[in-house]
């Protein structure tokens, strides 16, 4: 049996929950949801693109209707258990689910946690595209640490050509500014490198 419910039926106040119905083709369609765990149960984390939220959001375009992240999720397709959640967006093509705009403190803390950690592992991404590697037994000292590079220690060059060893450069561009600590050039990644036709 496929029912397939709008929020305007929605019996709840329609600022606080709204229900939302995803439908995919097959169970190796992503949903586009990131969903985040917390003793109070589960939460929108993040979204991605996918056909069926991109599906509901076109038919659906007010904002009390919105998936969006930091909306609570109350249950899916009846359940309210975060295994049998789960067990649902793993194995189901259709979930009625009822999301809340009122998420708990522990769903809020957690949803920070985890934000702050994307970042971070984004921003590491990124610092990770600008260094490359060269043989540490012909760097010489990296003036970061004042310490000889080793052969056998992790070497990286910037786009500017200075070389530091790897952990040093990488705390620097993380956590002090993102220039060269020689040179106060900013490193560009190989991609943006070389290419003149759009200075
Ligand atoms: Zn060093
Ligand atoms: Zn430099």
């Amino acid at each position: 049996m496929t029912r397939i419910l709008c929020c305007r039926d929605f019996s709840q106040p329609v600022e606080r929950s709204r229900l939302v119905v995803l439908q995919r083709r097959s169970t190796e369609e992503s949903w586009g949801l990131k969903i985040s765990t917390s003793e109070d149960g589960l939460f929108i984390q993040e979204l991605q693109d996918s056909p069926s939220l991109a599906k509901w959001h076109q038919e659906h375009p007010a904002p009390r209707c919105q998936i969006q992240p930091a909306l609570a999720i109350l249950e899916v397709n009846g359940k309210e258990d975060s295994e049998e959640i789960f067990d649902q967006f793993r194995t189901a093509t259709l979930v009625e689910m009822t999301l809340s705009s009122v998420m708990t403190l522990s769903q809020q803390q957690n949803f920070a946690i985890a934000a702050k950690r994307d970042r971070k592992e984004k921003e590491l991404a990124a610092v990770g595209e600008l260094l490359h590697a060269v043989d540490g037994a012909t760097a010489g000292q990296c003036s970061i640490c004042l310490d000889e590079m080793q052969q056998d220690s992790k070497v990286v060059q910037l786009s500017c050509g200075h070389v530091f060893h790897k952990a040093c450069v990488k705390k620097w561009l993380l956590t002090k500014r993102m220039t060269c600590p020689l040179c106060k050039q900013t490193p560009v990644a190989e991609k943006a490198r070389g290419c003149s036709h759009f200075s």
